[in-house]
């Protein structure tokens, strides 16, 4: 604080002030020592083995230790202090942290970010400043709270309505069905398997609904079960083969030998996730194949890292809409899309089933050169 400071030296009426006396550097190392004194964020200086040079009184008061050598328990403001000061040390870089401390009017939560100071490319000092963010921290929770409890009121309202809505819908599935028993007459069984048909595929969306509006609502939770992959796999594929040829489709399968059999995981939601990706890429590939390729990425005693992967030789998605489709309702807006019709529900349903599966979903597609959507999940070990 020696030197003329930049902000006093531009400022004419500070300089009339200041210079008046001729003492101006003293004046200024005046000022700036009275904002840092007054000053209500906790400011401190160390010196490069944890000894702390300076602290303003924020800092004495709330939360940057005297002495953070001093060994605090684990977890202690002082060792989170220590460790910070170590990073800084180690890495020439700034660091910043969050820590709590008891102060006497109550818990507080502090910022702290520590910030080397550097002479000729050196580091010379650590500058450390703190902010108390207890008030910010205590609303960003309520935010998220009250989130929650909304999306908890709409999935409640969601599964009351869906329930409501299911009772006569299965009344006319299963009417449909009984008809279908007793009419011989081409015209009138065509009739009724469309309607079958329909309830069906409402049944269908009623589902997705009530399924995104839980996992939004963090009210899924996955089983842990033993899985066999292959097993799920020949089970899973039946349908969708039938599917594929009535189409004039090749599906193939190969599983990766490597791939463990002895998992544990949600062999239901597994099943969701595969079935909406080779579902939609069927339905989304007029002519050619759709090929599923699954591999073990890592594989330890106790996990293992799959990867799934879905190709398609159909229509593809544009770059500009693979964000887009991983959204709820969202669905690419181009005729070829269009006429196939859908929710736009399975794919985010897929997403989040994939991230709570420790995993993630990806695609890589050209508009008219087919997709392939990749993703991966962990699975723990059977011992
Ligand atoms: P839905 O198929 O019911 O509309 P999804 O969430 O499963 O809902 O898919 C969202 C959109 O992503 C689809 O409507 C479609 O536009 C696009 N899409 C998904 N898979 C493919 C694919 N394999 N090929 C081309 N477009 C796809």
């Amino acid at each position: 604080m020696g030197e003329d400071h930049p902000n006093f030296r531009g400022d004419s009426r500070n300089q009339a002030r200041l210079g008046r006396n001729g003492n101006r550097n003293a004046e200024c190392a005046d000022v700036f020592r009275a904002l840092v004194e007054c000053s209500p964020r906790a400011l401190a200086c160390y010196d490069l083995g944890y000894r702390q040079l300076y602290a303003n009184p924020a800092a004495r008061r709330t939360v940057l230790p005297a002495s953070p050598t001093d060994g605090g328990e684990e977890g202690s403001p002082d060792s989170l202090v220590r460790e910070l000061l170590r990073q800084v040390y180690e890495s020439g870089q700034g660091r910043t942290g969050e820590l709590t401390v008891a102060l006497p009017e109550g818990p507080k939560r502090f910022r702290v970010s520590f910030v080397p100071e550097l002479r000729d490319g050196r580091m010379v000092r650590v500058l450390a400043f703190g902010s108390d963010i207890t008030e910010f921290v205590a609303a960003r929770r309520e935010a998220k709270e009250a989130t929650l409890v909304a999306s908890r009121t709409k999935s409640d309202f969601l599964a009351r309505m869906s329930h409501e809505i299911r009772t006569p819908l299965n009344g006319i599935i299963g009417m449909a069905e009984l008809a279908l028993l007793f009419s011989r007459s081409p015209k009138v069984r065509e009739y009724l398997t469309l309607m079958r048909t329909a309830g069906w595929r409402l049944s269908d969306i009623i589902n997705d609904l009530l399924d995104l509006s839980k996992i939004e609502a963090g009210r899924v939770e996955l089983q842990r079960e033993p899985l066999s992959l292959r097993a799920e796999l020949g089970s899973l594929l039946g349908p969708l083969r039938g599917l594929a040829r009535e189409r004039g489709l090749r599906l193939s399968c190969r599983v990766d030998p490597k791939v463990p059999d002895n998992l544990i995981g949600d062999a239901g939601r597994l099943r969701q996730i595969l079935n909406n990706l080779i579902g939609n890429a069927i339905k989304f590939t007029p002519a050619g194949r759709v090929a599923i390729w699954i591999a073990a990425r890592n594989v330890t005693e106790n996990d293992a890292e799959i990867a799934f992967r879905v190709a398609d030789t159909g229509i593809g998605i544009s770059r500009c809409q693979f964000e887009r489709i991983f959204e709820s309702f969202a669905q690419v807006g181009t005729s070829a899309h269009a006429k196939y019709g859908g929710t736009g529900l399975g794919l985010p349903i897929a997403r989040q089933l994939a991230e709570l599966m420790g995993g993630r979903i990806e695609v890589r597609s050209e508009l008219g050169a087919g997709s392939t959507f990749t993703f991966t999940a962990t699975f723990d070990r059977v011992g």
